[in-house]
This record gives structure tokens, C-alpha cells and sequence, in this order.
């Protein structure tokens, strides 16, 4: 594979043709300010170390490289080894890049990290990494979600946060995100604006991929460690954060990767948000990227099972790895997700993420195709401890 993959962006923030700063002109300033000072930072020994701190005492890394052996017994075809981020420290791999987000902000001397959140993942995992690098921090969120997430909401409270309640419109994340730009756009010289995935403009695609690469830095240790040779990688896909994170630092390789979309209650509009698979090039917040839209260019209304999957838009570099072929993306339905939970649940005794098990699910589909000489890595970016409420009432399990 060619070397240029790897090494994009391009200094105005391009993925082969996708992502840029898509911004007022007065804006631009405050974006290029990020780029640069990420740049030397970033390179900082004392930044690198602090934050590598970090990662091993608080977060618990390396995560483990676990061999599925009952899963794979069951289905009888390829190996199945499991990325363990579900086993960070509040759950999910959301706090690799939040954390790196909390110390780049606290060194370029910024004062407040500013949010929004839907289901409140990213605020409670941004709130987290605010509360122990000691920085003030605001998380937007529409009213209707607060009514529905009440859990996070008070996690996000005594983490010290601020959360602002969005009754403006349809009172959920779409508002959210506009209440929160509206709010940061006040004060940009002081606030961080702390982005959930790879995606908006440049250079956040590239900063949240950087942080979230982690991931697949370790697995290559752990595989040339216990000389386990993968044919394929596989992840989730919402924004693309724990994906890249994973695929990173194999695009170089011949090792085939596929990304997982939901593909919902079905392929209708509105039912799904297999941004990839249904959507065609366009523009939403602040990059150019494939997006599930109308005729007119606005996004459009998206649902999964697993609610950090629901995003009509996708990581500009995923735009690119998909046009050049690299990586393929794939789609499981709610159903599908929801039995792959089961599965992992009772097979290995691991609860995974709703989000996680879109990946479960095409890696048995996929395995069971294959022989029992292929090895098939899932990135399982979650744990479904915040799901199970959620699966309890879909299921009558009460
Ligand atoms: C937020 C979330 C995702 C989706 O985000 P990506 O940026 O696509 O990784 C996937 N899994 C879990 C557990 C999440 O919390």
C-alpha cells in the first residue's frame, strides 16, 4: 500500500479530496491557531509525557489483545481476537482523544473545554478528562436528550462540569451543536472546543485520529509480541474515531480492514446512518465529507440501535479510505447488533457497547466464511453497561 494513505492531511486539512476548514473567513484564524500550536506541542516531551502518564496510570493501558476461544469455537471458522478498550477507564475508547484534547487545551493556556452531547458519552468522557487535568468545562445538550440520559447527565454534573439545557427546535443534538458553536464563537481565545470524533474542520480530524492511533500502535506490539498475523481489522463507524484509531497504523500493510455503518431499522431514509454506504459528498459541520442529505444539501434525519452511531455525516479520512479503496465499509442492521451483544454476553462473559457489537456481528458473519487459519482483530470500543436498560426494555426482559 502506498505511503501517501498515511500521511495525509495535507496542510489545508485534505483527505485526498474530503475534509478542509469549511468556515467564515473570520474563523479561519482561530482553526489555523489550533493547527499550529498542536504542531509544536504535540512534539513536546514534557506534553508527550504527561499525557502517556495518563494513558497507562489513569486510563489502564495498554488494553488488552484478547483471543475470543469460545466465540471462536462456536462459529468454527476464523480466530477472533478483541481490542479491549471497553476495559478504559470510564468505559470506551472516547477517552484516548479527550484526555489529549484536556492537556493540548490546558497548555495553549485556554481556559474552559465546551462541548456538546447527545446521548452524553463524549460529555461524560470529556467532563472525566477535565476533571483530572483541571480544567473548567461546559457541555451543551438538547432538553429532550437530558430527560432521556439522566445517568450521564449527573455523571456530567459531578464531574464538575456546567450543562446547558437546549430548548431551542427539536431540543436534541442537532441544537446541541449549534448552542455549543454559538457559545464558543463568544470566546474563542479562551475556550477549547473540545470535538467527540474525527470530524469537523481541520485540524480536528487529524488531532482526534492522532490521540485515538493509540490503539492500533499497541495491537502491532501485541500481534508481533505473540505472532498473531491479522487478515482483517474491523471497527464500528460513527464518526470514525475508534475505526481510524485502529486502522492507523496498518494502512501500510496488506492487512484488510473494514468498517462497520448501522444500517438501522432499514435502508430508508431516517432509518439508518450508513453514511458511507447511502450518502453522497457534501458539506456539514465545517468539512467536506460523505453525508446522508437531501436534495438540497441538509442533513438528514439518521437512527441506530447504538446511539453514538447515529451521525449523518463521517471522518473525512474515511471519505478518502473509502474513494481509494483501502478500506471497506460494510453495514449491520439493529437486529443484527442486538444478537451479536447476546452472543459476546454469553459466550465470553463480555458485555459490549450496542455501538461494538455492529462490529461483533459482521466479524461472525465474516468468520464463519472464512478457515480457521485467518485471524480477524475487532476493535470492541465499549462496554454495553450503559446499554443495558435500554436492551432490558426492548427484549420484555422484565
Ligand atoms: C461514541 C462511540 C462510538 C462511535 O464513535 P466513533 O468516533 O465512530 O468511534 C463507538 N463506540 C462507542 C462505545 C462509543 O461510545
Amino acid at each position: 500500500m502506498t505511503k501517501e494513505i498515511t500521511n495525509t492531511p495535507n496542510k489545508e486539512g485534505y483527505f485526498g479530496e474530503y475534509g478542509g476548514q469549511i468556515l467564515p473567513p473570520e474563523l479561519k484564524p482561530v482553526f489555523d491557531e489550533i493547527a499550529e500550536q498542536y504542531q509544536k506541542i504535540k512534539n513536546d516531551p514534557d506534553f508527550i509525557k504527561e499525557y502517556n502518564e495518563l494513558l497507562k496510570n489513569y486510563v489502564g493501558r495498554p488494553s488488552p489483545l484478547y483471543y475470543a476461544k469460545n466465540l471462536t469455537k462456536k462459529i468454527g471458522g476464523a480466530k477472533i481476537f478483541l481490542k479491549r478498550e471497553d476495559l478504559n477507564h470510564t468505559g470506551a475508547h472516547k477517552i484516548n482523544h479527550t484526555l489529549g484534547e484536556a492537556l493540548l487545551a490546558k497548555k495553549m493556556g485556554k481556559t474552559k473545554l465546551l462541548a456538546e452531547t447527545g446521548a452524553g458519552q463524549h460529555g461524560v468522557a470529556l467532563a472525566t478528562a477535565a476533571a483530572i487535568v483541571g480544567i473548567n468545562c461546559e457541555i451543551h445538550m438538547g432538553a429532550i436528550d437530558i430527560a432521556k440520559q439522566m445517568p450521564n447527565v449527573m455523571k456530567i454534573k459531578m464531574l464538575g462540569a456546567k450543562v446547558i439545557e437546549v430548548n431551542d427546535g427539536g431540543k436534541s443534538l442537532k441544537e446541541a451543536v449549534d448552542s455549543a458553536f454559538k457559545s464558543f464563537l463568544k470566546d474563542p481565545e479562551n475556550i477549547f472546543f473540545g470535538i467527540g470524533s474525527v470530524v469537523g474542520p481541520h485540524p480536528y480530524p487529524m488531532i482526534v485520529r492522532d490521540f485515538q492511533s493509540i490503539i492500533g500502535k499497541e495491537v502491532k506490539g501485541q500481534i508481533e509480541e505473540r505472532d498473531i498475523k491479522p487478515d482483517y481489522l474491523m471497527a464500528c463507524v460513527g464518526g470514525g474515531s475508534n475505526a481510524i484509531g485502529l486502522f492507523n497504523d496498518f494502512l501500510d500493510t496488506d492487512v484488510k480492514m473494514i468498517g462497520v455503518e448501522p444500517a438501522g431499522r432499514s435502508f430508508k431514509d431516517g432509518d439508518h446512518a450508513a453514511t458511507l454506504t447511502l450518502g453522497r459528498p457534501g458539506e456539514i459541520h465545517g468539512m467536506f465529507t460523505y453525508l446522508l442529505q437531501d436534495n438540497e444539501g441538509n442533513p438528514l434525519p439518521v437512527h441506530s440501535i447504538a446511539s453514538g452511531l447515529d451521525y449523518p455525516g463521517i471522518g473525512p479520512v474515511h471519505a478518502d479510505l473509502k474513494d481509494k479503496g483501502r478500506v471497506e465499509y460494510v453495514t449491520i442492521n439493529d437486529k443484527e447488533a442486538l444478537d451479536a451483544f447476546l452472543e459476546l454476553t454469553k459466550t465470553e462473559g463480555i458485555i459490549p457497547a450496542l455501538e461494538s457489537s455492529h462490529a461483533v456481528a459482521y466479524a461472525i458473519k465474516l468468520a464463519k466464511k472464512l478457515d480457521n487459519n485467518k485471524t480477524i482483530i475487532i476493535n470492541l470500543s465499549g462496554r454495553g453497561d450503559k446499554d443495558i436498560d435500554y436492551v432490558i426494555d426492548i427484549l420484555n426482559l422484565k
